[in-house]
């Protein structure tokens, strides 16, 4: 039947992993919304547009054409007919999301394709920033996934094979986009389980996790 799991957090609390990871054991689909805002970034970028012109930015998301995979196995994105699974973690897009992601056309445009998906889907695993307060408020379950700072940024450079204090300085710097302007995308539903996965591994999450669903 019908399944749809939202995961919530800051970027490093183990999000990614852990959605691919029990949507797999759930027979179920998985959609990765910031890999979304991470290819409009990129489009972006590509047609020469400042990130911090909104009205310009607006116009090139709804002139672009996302084709979303939700395989968990294998979780694909493309612009235009253009594979960016690489590119879309990349610095230059890392830099600009957060002002491209602020831009309300960006979201409201998302955010709609993103609840098409779900539907489509039936059965999935949905991982973001507003997905259990915005995206899908009717969802079975909704988990919110913190870290410590340290944790975080820990997790992130492992991923980037980047520095951890440059990461540790990009993650502050996110965080603090994301959170200090007027309509922060990180949401916490007042339903959502809240769990610190700072001393977790990925595999006590998913199982603690499942143990959710299992009720
Ligand atoms: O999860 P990830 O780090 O790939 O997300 C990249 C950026 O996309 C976030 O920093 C945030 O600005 C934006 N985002 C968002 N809403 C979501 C998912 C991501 O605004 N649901």
């Amino acid at each position: 039947g019908r399944l749809v799991v939202a995961v919530d957090g800051p970027s490093g609390s183990g999000k990614s992993t852990v959605s691919r990871r029990l949507a797999g054991g759930l027979d179920a689909k998985y959609l990765d919304t910031g890999a979304m805002y991470r290819a409009v970034t990129w489009a972006v970028l590509r047609s020469g547009v400042d990130p911090q012109d909104a009205e310009a930015v607006a116009k090139t998301a709804a002139a672009t054409e996302l084709t979303i995979g939700v395989d968990p196995a294998a979780p694909q994105i493309a612009v235009d007919g253009v594979p960016v699974d690489r590119e879309i973690r990349g610095p230059e897009v890392t830099a600009a999301v957060s002002a491209v992601s602020a831009v309300p056309e960006v979201r409201r445009l998302l955010v709609e394709r993103q609840r098409e998906l779900i539907l489509a889907a039936g059965r999935i695993v949905v991982e973001g920033r507003d997905i259990g307060a915005v995206v899908a408020p009717d969802a079975d379950l909704k988990v919110y996934l913190t870290a410590s700072a340290d944790a975080r940024a820990q997790r992130r450079s492992a991923e980037s094979a980047a520095d951890v204090a440059a990461t540790a300085a990009d993650l502050a710097r996110r965080d603090r986009l994301d959170s200090t302007r007027k309509a922060s995308p990180l949401q916490q539903a007042p339903d959502a389980v809240v769990l610190d996965t700072t001393e977790l591994g990925i595999d006590e999450v998913v199982e603690r996790l499942r143990e959710l669903l299992a009720g």
